[in-house]
This record gives C-alpha cells, sequence and structure tokens, in this order.
C-alpha cells in the first residue's frame, strides 16, 4: 500500500506542480492585463425566439495575453474572483459594455440592452449602485439599458448590503438576472426575497432538451416557477430548431445559443442588427 502511496504520489506531482505554476502565472499575468489593455468584449445576440429578432446582447470577457494568448473565461474568471482583480475588471466591463451601447445607438441601431455577468466578490468588495450609475451617467444611458447577470452564488454568499444594494439597482431601472438558473443549491424563497426581474435557465439543462425526458421536465417545471411568480424567463445554449420549438412551447420568449449566433466583435453584431433592419 505504501509503494503504490508512492507511486501515486510520484505521477501526481508534475500535474499538481504544473497546475501551481499555470496558477501563479495566471495570477501574475491577470494582474497586469487591464493596464495592458489586454480585456476586450465580445457579444452573443439575445433573440425573440419567436421572430428571432436581436433584442439584446450579453456582453463576454474575453483575455488575449501577452504572454499566455487567448484565455477562455472558465479558465482565468475563478483566478480573478479569488485574488479580489475581479473587481476592477468587473467595472471595466460595465464601463466598456454602456461605452459600446451608446456608440451603436448613436450609429442609429436600435438595440434594447445589454447584459453583463457580475461576479459575487463584486458585490462583496465594490460599491456595485456607484460604479453602475457612473457609467450609465458618463455614456447617457437609462439604467433600462442595462440587465445584470448574477449567479446564485451571490445570494450564499449573503453580504450584509446585497438586498440594499438590489434595491439600489432595481431603483435605477437595471434588470437583475438569476444566471445558471437551477444550477445553485439554494432555496427558492430568494425569488420572493430579492426583486429580480427574471432567470437565465443553463444551458446544462437545454442540452437534454428535449430528447432527455428529466432535463426536459426540469426545464419545464423552472420555466412554470419563474412565470408564476411573474419573473422573465430566458434560456441560454439553444443550439437547435427543436429546441427553440420546445421553449415557444413552453413560454419562454427569449433566447440565445448557437443556433442564433456565438458571441462575435462588436463589429460583426452591429452588422447582424443592421442586417435585419434591412429585411
Ligand atoms: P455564462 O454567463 O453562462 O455564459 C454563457 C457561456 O456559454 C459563454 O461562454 C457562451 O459563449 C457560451 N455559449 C453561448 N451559446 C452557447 C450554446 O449554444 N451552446 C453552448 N454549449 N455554449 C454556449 P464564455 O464566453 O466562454 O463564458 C464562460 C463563462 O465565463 C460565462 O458563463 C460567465 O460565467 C463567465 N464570464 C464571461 N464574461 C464574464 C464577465 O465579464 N464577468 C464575469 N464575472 N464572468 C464572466
Ligand atoms: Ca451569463
Ligand atoms: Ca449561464
Amino acid at each position: 500500500a505504501k509503494r503504490r502511496g508512492r507511486n501515486t504520489w510520484q505521477t501526481f506531482t508534475p500535474a499538481l506542480a504544473r497546475k501551481l505554476t499555470d496558477r501563479l502565472l495566471i495570477e501574475t499575468q491577470l494582474r497586469r492585463a487591464l493596464d495592458n489593455q489586454e480585456f476586450y468584449l465580445h457579444y452573443q445576440p439575445q433573440v425573440d425566439l419567436r421572430t428571432g429578432r436581436i433584442h439584446g446582447a450579453e456582453a463576454l470577457l474575453r483575455w488575449k495575453s501577452r504572454i499566455l494568448g487567448e484565455l477562455n473565461p472558465d479558465l482565468f474568471i475563478p483566478h480573478a474572483e479569488t485574488t479580489g482583480d475581479i473587481v476592477p475588471i468587473g467595472a471595466w466591463v460595465i464601463q466598456e459594455a454602456c461605452r459600446q451601447l451608446r456608440a451603436w445607438r448613436d450609429a442609429g441601431l436600435a438595440i434594447d440592452r445589454i447584459a453583463v455577468n457580475v461576479s459575487f466578490r463584486q458585490f462583496l468588495s465594490d460599491n456595485l449602485p456607484e460604479t453602475v450609475l457612473s457609467a450609465l451617467n458618463q455614456y447617457k444611458l437609462p439604467g433600462e439599458a442595462l440587465e445584470i447577470e448574477i449567479t446564485e452564488r451571490v445570494l450564499i454568499e449573503d453580504a450584509p448590503d446585497t438586498l440594499a444594494n438590489f434595491n439600489t439597482l432595481k431603483g435605477l431601472g437595471v434588470a437583475l438576472v438569476i444566471d445558471d438558473f437551477g444550477e445553485g443549491y439554494s432555496a427558492l424563497n430568494y425569488l420572493r426575497k430579492f426583486p429580480f426581474s427574471g432567470v437565465k435557465i443553463s444551458h446544462t439543462f437545454m442540452q437534454g432538451v428535449p430528447f432527455n425526458a428529466s432535463d426536459s421536465a426540469i426545464c419545464q417545471a423552472m420555466i412554470q416557477i419563474a412565470k408564476s411568480v411573474g419573473l422573465a424567463v430566458i434560456a441560454e445554449g439553444v443550439e437547435h430548431e427543436v429546441q427553440r420549438a420546445f421553449l415557444i412551447k413552453h413560454g419562454t420568449v427569449l433566447g440565445q445559443g448557437f443556433l442564433f449566433s456565438q458571441a462575435v466583435s462588436p463589429r460583426e453584431f452591429a452588422e447582424l442588427v443592421r442586417q435585419q433592419r434591412s429585411t
């Protein structure tokens, strides 16, 4: 057993060491990325499922590191949350999304709303309503132009002024949506406690729709729960026409996913909006 233990340890070491150096490397580079202007945003259309009309977009963070190359957000955002770097990075995301929306509107594009992802860490250590308000003011946008996507982790961490911050944001007209709805562990009573305007059904459930019976049943139940308490529903990860049909049948209005478009550059997004205007 001892030898097996040592062997296991020996084979495990290089991978563990690599993980540690990866972590250090990512965290060191992350610290400089904002100053080096290595971040940019891509936009994934959010469409009316029935008509295909683009209603808005979700802003998704991209990082092109000089040292590490292109990194997927799933790879670096957890590190940025650990170090706290996500706080200034997240503030930049809000600022940049507002700047972009202003530019699009000035160019005559009718885009109702941009959704941004906000980490639980931003609720813990940032005056989020102030960050949001100053970005809205700077770009002369109403609060209704912005939607904030948060995961249930925000509610689990339970910062003392979470509810007050939510109410302030709601007072500005900003929409609050629970991202990855159904993936968390908290009880459903937070739907009543916090002033949410909608839920976003996770793509992990959408994958099994409509052929996996339990995924489909869960999706259907989540849509029903949300609607019964007056919340809007948006579905993510819509990849197939049958999924779109399923969602429409069960009363979901908005969706996003590869069926419509992946996340694209600002230029490409503007082109998508222009194309639909001319049809
Ligand atoms: P998310 O908020 O759940 O974003 C949806 C992810 O699913 C995006 O990956 C998107 O490109 C991908 N996706 C879109 N359509 C489809 C589809 O039809 N099928 C499948 N399988 N996937 C689809 P991405 O851009 O790699 O982002 C990954 C995660 O990183 C996001 O998940 C979000 O949690 C986080 N993230 C991205 N940008 C930000 C940000 O600015 N701030 C924070 N805090 N987190 C962010
Ligand atoms: Ca999201
Ligand atoms: Ca999601």
